[in-house]
């Protein structure tokens, strides 16, 4: 059963990760550091010219070790 309020709350957080993870974005593909915030190690940038053919559709953003895996789904 699911509260409306926890719902609510929940869409909130959603929403509000969405926003950071444009920011995010934003700021790696200006060329800024950025680092994980799980590992702190900076984040790269993946398009599809640099990621193997199995993901060519895919670019994100990353980690070395993978905690912070971003799938950007424009292209
Ligand atoms: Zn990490």
């Amino acid at each position: 059963m699911i509260d409306i309020k926890q719902f609510a709350e929940l869409q909130k957080k959603s929403k509000n990760s969405f926003a950071n993870q444009r920011q995010l974005m934003k700021k790696v593909m200006a060329g800024k550091t950025v680092l994980c915030s799980t590992c702190q190690q900076p984040l790269f940038l993946i398009t599809p010219k640099h990621s193997g053919p199995a993901s060519s559709e895919n670019s994100g953003i990353c980690c070395k070790k993978g905690c912070t895996d971003i799938q950007l789904e424009f292209v």
